[in-house]
């Protein structure tokens, strides 16, 4: 079996794969197309684009790993034409993207940023900084899957009221109730998008959304940029419609855009499934499925 890692990955996982099978590890990339000519599987995080070009010189390979939940830099119309078969490891950043959707919340109620910003400029903004509490609040949870999920039992047993909305919805926690959208967008304090970017998901917070919700209300996207409207979004922030918002995602990354100049946001960089658990996570989960794939 030989075994292609293209892109880096922690030094336990690269050595667990390389019990599978020879394994050629991290190519410059000048050298890939060299390195894929005698491999079965090959295996990239989010940085190698595995074109339909690329394909062309693995003639032999069966499987692309994807140690990650996106595959957007996989041409899967390509790997399904030559039969490669494309895994990837969904479930291993769930907790990691739960737990900054609630840190960002926590965030914007207590203004840490600001506080934080304010200390570091030797400034005490101590009367300026009194902020909102979490319990008793009401967080609606857009999409209901693995990390809606997680978020709602999460923020369920800090004391908050959950609302839900998803009309695919595979399973409900033992928690909250589901509602409309109309009514999630008007009665949440928080409202955190859980779903995968969609034509149907494209844009769902636009204008017409946003009025919708309370002046104070937050919203915390960790899910996909392309689910705002982000000159929506930056008007209603900007004017003080809405309350602020909590952004790890965007509609084209690395974001450098208008909604860095607003106060009220707290802004991360695509970094909700960046940690060390996780990543330990996404390569035991790999390992796992290329063990059974590779049989
Ligand atoms: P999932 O597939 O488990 O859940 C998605 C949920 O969205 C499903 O329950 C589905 O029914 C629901 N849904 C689909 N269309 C909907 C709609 N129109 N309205 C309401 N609900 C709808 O996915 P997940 O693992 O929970 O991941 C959710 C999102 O988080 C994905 O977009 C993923 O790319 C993103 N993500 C981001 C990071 C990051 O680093 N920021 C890391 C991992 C995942």
């Amino acid at each position: 079996m030989n075994i292609v890692i293209a892109d880096k990955m922690e030094p336990e996982v690269v050595a667990e794969i390389k019990k599978l099978g020879n394994c050629t590890v991290t190519p410059a990339a000048a050298d890939l197309p060299a390195a894929l000519a005698n491999a079965d599987a090959l295996i990239v995080r989010s940085a190698t684009k595995v074109t339909a070009e690329l394909l062309t010189h693995a003639s032999k390979l069966k499987i692309v790993a994807r140690a990650g939940v996106g595959t957007d830099n996989i041409d899967k119309p390509a790997c399904e034409k030559r039969k490669i078969k494309v895994i990837n490891t969904p479930a291993a950043s769930t907790n990691a993207v739960a737990e900054l959707a609630l840190g960002m919340m926590f965030a914007a109620a207590r203004r840490i940023p600001k506080a934080d910003a304010g200390m570091k400029a030797k400034k005490w903004l101590k009367k300026e900084l009194t902020g909102t509490e979490i319990q008793g609040k009401t967080l609606g949870v857009i999409g209901l899957g693995r990390i809606g999920t997680s978020l709602a039992l999460k923020a369920h047993s800090i004391g908050m009221n959950i609302l839900y909305y998803d009309p695919h919805a595979q399973s409900a926690p033992a928690v909250g109730k589901g509602v409309s959208l109309d009514e999630l967008m008007a009665s949440a304090d928080y409202i955190s998008l859980h779903v995968p970017a969609t034509p149907e998901t494209t844009g769902m917070i636009n204008a017409a959304a946003i009025s919708k919700m309370k002046k104070t209300a937050v919203i915390v996207n960790t899910a996909r940029g392309a689910l705002i409207d982000e000159e929506a979004l930056y008007s209603a922030l900007k004017e003080g419609r809405m309350g602020c918002a909590c952004l790890d995602v965007y509609p084209s990354e690395p974001y450098s855009g208008k909604l860095c100049e607003l106060e009220n946001v707290v802004l991360t960089p695509h970094i909700a499934g960046s940690t060390a658990e996780a990543q330990m996570r996404i390569g035991l989960e790999l390992i796992e499925k290329l063990k059974a794939e590779l049989k």
